[in-house]
């Protein structure tokens, strides 16, 4: 039996930053992997997704390219070559996090780990290895859902882990889900000049952003020739000599009350689902040592502790908000309850981005979340047509939206499509949280000429 004062399993950003925080603060720490280091996050989700998509606006740049003086001949894409720099990225960054592992002392176990009792973690892999700590946490993240569809499990139906791994051309790409994975995907295989069909379910697109970024949305993606079906449920999937077919009813007009439904059918050469993400727990506890669990995901406090005694969870494993920063602070935040460390990360404000070209981000309130709360609200739009920046790249044009309070002028949210708005949101989330005023934010000098110095227009007014 090997003594820890922290085992962590699952090595995505929630569990190897979390180790990392506690070998920081002299902790002896454990991590326990049974795949490729970095989780979903970084093998089969945020940087393999936004490598492909940085490859795909390269394309569309250079094919643009002539607009701006220079001629680069005929501009092609290669699927291979774009798969392989991807994995030269997401490779690169596993050794990095092996490398800081090494660095900071925190041991790796390579291999599935399970919960056997207090304090007691097995490791089941090339070898076999028990381990006790005072302290365990899970991070175990979520893999994509299935949906108990006809035709769900055809060849061809698959869902962002396989597409990842695509190599080849798609003529035709129908993607169930116009959540983030399907936009992103959609945006992606879009500029590579694949047919792609969108059947969303809700009335708009990404429902649970801001109405107006789904509609400009869905304007842009309209324009790049990506057919969008809003209000739409997947009956089928049939096949029939490679060529799938989608059948879904649709609404005639999405989101009203006893519109019409009409029976669509869609052929694809691949069919995408992304219609969310469940928790992984598979072989995560041996009997008896479950914590407390609602519909797959581990319940845990404001401080990531389970209903069992010194085990913590952080992450996808437990719901909530699936995205890869908040894992990392929820992971820090445990750690430090652990470590009796009072100082937190503000995980009030989780800012939300969206890959999409041009870029979406939000953090805080829209204006409606803001009225429906009570609270006297106003917002500003500023649109990027006047920003020098905007216009002497050629970007999309797009805007940048901000929410306030109408009394005090305090900043409630913000909502952004535009170039770099996911960097940029950044900025929007610190005011947040040091609870700033819309005069707070006008206060500063942003450089000239930057895509940033909108939000001086947005808060300035
Ligand atoms: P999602 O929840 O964002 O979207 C799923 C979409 O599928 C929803 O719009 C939903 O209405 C729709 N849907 C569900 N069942 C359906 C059906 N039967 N037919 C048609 N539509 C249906 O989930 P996702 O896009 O799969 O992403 C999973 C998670 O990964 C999310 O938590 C997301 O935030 C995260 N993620 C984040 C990023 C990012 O931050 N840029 C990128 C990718 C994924």
């Amino acid at each position: 039996m090997k003594e820890y004062d922290l085992i962590v399993i699952g090595a995505g950003p929630g569990g190897y930053e979390a180790a990392f925080e506690a070998a920081d603060r002299g902790l002896k720490t454990a991590l326990v992997e049974k795949n490729a280091l970095g989780g979903t996050c970084l093998n089969r989700g945020c940087i393999p997704t936004k490598a492909l998509l940085h490859a795909a606006g390269l394309y569309t740049m250079a094919a643009g390219a002539s607009a701006f003086g220079i001629d680069v001949g005929e501009v092609t894409a290669d699927p291979a070559r774009m798969q392989q720099r991807k994995n030269d990225v997401v490779q690169q960054l596993r050794a990095g996090i092996e490398a800081t592992a090494k660095r900071k002392k925190v041991d790796l176990y390579r291999g599935l780990g399970t919960v056997t009792g207090e304090g007691n973690v097995a490791v089941s892999g090339e070898t076999t290895e028990d381990l006790h700590a005072a302290h365990v946490l899970l991070a175990t993240g979520s893999r994509p859902a299935r949906i108990p569809l006809p035709g769900s499990d055809l060849p061809g139906v698959i869902t962002s882990d396989e597409l990842l791994e695509e190599t080849g051309r798609i003529g035709r790409l129908l993607i169930i889900g116009g959540g983030v994975i399907g936009v992103e995907f959609a945006g992606l295989y879009a500029a590579l000049g694949t047919e792609v069909t969108i059947v969303e379910a809700m009335p708009q697109l990404l429902p649970a952003m801001d109405r107006e970024l789904a509609q400009s949305l869905k304007m842009l993606l309209t324009k790049r020739g990506v057919s969008l079906y809003t209000g739409a449920r997947v009956r089928e999937i049939k096949e029939s000599e490679n060529v799938l077919t989608c059948v879904f009813d649709r609404e005639k007009r999405p989101g009203k009350e006893g519109g019409d439904v009409e029976t669509l059918t869609k052929e694809a050469d691949k069919i995408l689902i992304a219609v969310g993400r469940r928790p992984c727990t598979e072989g995560l506890f041996a009997e008896g040592c479950q914590p407390a669990m609602e519909r797959g995901r581990i319940l845990v406090d404001e401080n990531g502790q389970t209903s069992l005694p010194g085990v913590y969870a952080i992450g996808d494993v437990t719901g909530g908000i699936m995205l890869a920063h908040m894992a990392t602070a929820a992971g820090i935040n445990a750690v430090r309850h652990m470590a009796g460390v009072a100082e937190r990360i503000d995980t009030r404000f989780v800012p939300s981005c969206v890959y999409t070209e041009p870029e979406i981000a939000c953090v805080g309130l829209t204006l409606d979340e803001a009225k429906a709360a009570g609270i006297a609200a106003d917002s500003r739009k500023v649109p990027m047509t006047a920003n020098g920046k905007t216009v002497l790249t050629g970007a999309e044009r797009g805007y940048i939206r901000v929410v306030f309070e109408k009394e005090s002028g305090k900043l409630l949210g913000a909502q952004m499509m535009c170039e770099r708005a996911t960097d940029m949101i950044g900025e929007f989330t610190q005011a947040l949280s040091a609870g700033l005023t819309m005069a707070d934010m006008a206060r500063v000098i942003r450089p000239h000429p930057t895509f940033s110095e909108a939000i001086t227009d947005a808060v300035r007014g």
